[in-house]
């Protein structure tokens, strides 16, 4: 079933850090791009995706040839997830059907056969689980909603 409010994609730089992940653990189809500027635009294009950067030149440039683009002025996940909520309606519930995996953006299938708590990437195969990999979701995602509450 579509779900609309995971119906926005994004092209997130590379200085980012770990934000990549996290919009993916949130559902969000999401790559990274640390190559040349250019073929960033061009891919953000192709794919209309919002470019998520801190890079005020490339955003500039990126808003004047037509792309959406956010600048992101907050250092730490929690304060870059709000921001990107409040501009745009980031759902910033973690949704165990609706998740991607962290390392390559593919669809989290849940593993029916163990538990609701397993998933196995459809994508690269590779396995995760509530304890390990997602053991601080929930503290990041309370303290990026307090935060845009806060606003
Ligand atoms: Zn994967």
């Amino acid at each position: 079933m579509e779900d609309n409010i995971r119906h926005l994609k994004f092209l997130v730089d590379a200085m980012l850090g770990n934000l990549v992940s996290w919009l993916r653990i949130l559902g969000y189809d999401s790559i990274y791009w640390d190559g040349d500027d250019e073929k960033l635009l061009e891919k953000a294009s192709r794919e209309n995706r919002i470019i998520l950067t801190k890079d005020r030149e490339l955003y500039i440039y990126a808003k004047r040839s037509g792309l959406e683009a956010f600048l992101i002025n907050e250092c730490n996940v929690e304060g870059m997830l709000s921001e990107i909520s409040r501009n745009y309606g980031l759902c910033l519930d973690f949704d165990p059907e609706q998740t991607r995996c962290p390392v390559c953006n593919g669809m989290l299938k849940i593993d029916e056969s163990r538990s609701r708590d397993r998933w196995t990437c459809n994508d690269c195969g590779k396995h995760y689980w509530i304890g390990s990999h997602f053991r601080n979701i929930t503290k990041t995602l309370n303290e990026a909603k307090e935060k845009t509450q806060s606003y």
